[in-house]
């Protein structure tokens, strides 16, 4: 059990509030407490929304005092989360991390938070990420960057960084974020918490700004595979207003956590441990395997040969489509408009110049060239066929085996500046992660031990399509035999900058 409400997990936290050890109200003044005292330094939130939150907790320990039966209240009653930028939450402000969307207010909810509130949380703001979700370090925000709460002098990961930062910190409980190469696991690895991508189709994105619609999932991040489980339930199931959601029914994910790995099949990819990864990473998840391996997992070698091929894949069709999906941004609309403007031209060329910042514009130009008369054919083409035999890749593997495991990140977390003016080396940080969203199938990381720096290391386990249940066991079971998820950042090593 943590020592302060703030460090609590869901699961903690709910049970304590069903045995009336708790309220929602006291739960959600800690954690605001903790964002005051934190987050000059980490910098996670981008807005804060504290009399809602508060509002909300009061509504929630009402609901808990006039309840017959406590327990059958929903899990998330009264725990306070966050939710990434990107994500639209009625009444507060959305920027996606772009000046060009500085005071854009959302006129409705995403499915994905108006199931959060049905279930009774306690939203508390939106956190930081790249503009819109461009990048893996959260220094392409146009407004700040998030540090790392294990040393505030390196990077969180992105794009979902503002919300790793903040479950790390113990300034939310559990939080959303969208995962498009990589975004909700690359952070949650180099943060220390767990962190899920769905299947392409088993969460909403109705009320998610979209950046590449082929590969956009909402997923959430938490301090252990409970949370994420049941965090999972809540936002999970079709939705007649995102036309690729899927009606496939939803488990109960934490039912899942049986603890039981024994004969289940664990591929490890040989391409999954490359040249120029950190000796330590590798150490650590080759440790990793062994555990399960102990625990009763049958590990066996598997190939994805297709992988070299999935990074210069995802940077052709992720831009093609990031390209479409901004058009919209033009002055008129939404958000920014130029006030210098005198034409309709100037409209849109000072407004997308002034509001776009340096990496959101070199994607539009990539997707743009490599959807252009002439070039269609060479590369975006060409890509969405390589895209099928990553997706074959996959489905081959998933005969052999039931769960891949291979390391989140090459690295743990880099320093601020250390890669922000070499695009190509900041792309290399979603190598292992991006292959997942191009394929459809699902993915998580979680803790699996730390580098020298005291610098968390992630563990991905891969499954295949709705095969969230499967990866969450085999995470759980891995948990409940090691303690990297109970460790929790000091926030003292360095200064903010
Ligand atoms: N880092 C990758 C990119 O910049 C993935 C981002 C994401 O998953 N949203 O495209």
């Amino acid at each position: 059990m943590a020592d302060e409400l703030y460090s609590l997990t869901i699961h903690e936290a709910a049970g304590m509030l069903r045995r009336g050890e708790l309220s929602s109200v006291a739960l959600t003044e800690a954690v605001l407490d903790r964002v005051v005292a934190v987050d000059n330094d980490v910098k996670a939130y981008l807005a804060l929304t504290p009399e809602a939150a508060l509002a909300d907790a009061a509504a929630a320990d009402a609901l808990f005092a006039a309840a017959d039966d406590p327990a059958r209240l929903p899990a998330l009653l009264g725990i306070p989360l966050a939710v990434k930028d990107v994500i639209l939450v009625e009444g507060v402000p959305t920027t996606c991390g772009s000046r060009i969307l500085e005071d854009f207010m959302p006129p409705y909810e995403a499915t994905v938070t108006a199931k959060l509130r049905a279930a009774g949380a306690v939203i508390l703001g939106k956190t930081n990420t790249d503009e819109f979700a461009m990048g893996s370090s959260t220094e392409n925000s146009a407004y700040f960057t998030t540090h790392n709460p294990w040393d505030l002098s390196r990077v969180p990961g992105g794009s979902s960084g503002g919300s790793a930062a903040a479950v790390a910190a113990g300034e939310c409980l559990g939080a959303l974020g969208s995962d498009t190469g990589g975004s909700v696991r690359q952070p949650a690895g180099l943060c220390g918490v767990v962190g899920l991508k769905p299947t392409y189709g088993r969460v909403s994105r109705y009320g998610l700004v979209a950046f590449a619609s082929s590969l956009d999932q909402i997923g959430p991040l938490a301090r252990d595979v409970t949370d994420a489980a049941l965090l999972l339930n809540t936002i999970a199931g079709y939705d007649p207003r995102d036309s690729t959601s899927m009606n496939v029914p939803v488990p109960d994910y934490r039912a899942a956590l049986t603890g039981d790995v024994r004969g289940l099949r664990v591929g490890v990819p040989r391409e999954y441990f490359i040249d120029g990864m950190q000796p330590q990473v590798e150490q650590a998840v080759r440790a990793a395997i062994d555990t399960l391996a102990a625990l009763g997992a049958e590990v066996v070698e598997i190939r994805l040969p297709n992988t070299e091929h999935a990074l210069p894949v995802y940077y052709l069709i992720a831009p093609a489509e990031a390209s479409a999906n901004l058009a919209r941004f033009d002055g008129v609309r939404y958000g920014l408009r130029h006030p210098d403007a005198e034409t309709m031209w100037q409209g849109y060329t000072m407004t997308r110049g002034a509001g776009f910042g340096p990496e959101v514009k070199r994607r539009i130009m990539l997707g743009t060239y490599a959807l252009s008369a002439g070039y269609y054919d060479a590369y975006y083409l060409k890509a969405q066929q390589v895209r099928t035999l990553l997706k074959q890749d996959f489905d081959q593997a998933f005969q052999q085996v039931d769960v891949i495991a291979c390391p989140t990140s090459p690295t743990t977390a880099f320093k601020i500046g250390e890669k922000a003016d070499d695009p190509l080396s900041m792309y290399l940080a979603d190598v292992f992660t991006l292959s997942l969203n191009l394929a459809g199938n699902c993915g998580l990381s979680l803790p699996c031990g730390f580098d020298a720096a005291g610098l968390p290391i992630g563990l991905q386990l891969i499954g295949p399509a709705f095969g969230e249940g499967t990866i969450l066991r085999a995470a759980h079971a891995y948990e409940q035999a090691t303690d990297w998820h109970l460790q929790r950042p000091m926030l003292n090593n360095m200064p903010a900058d």
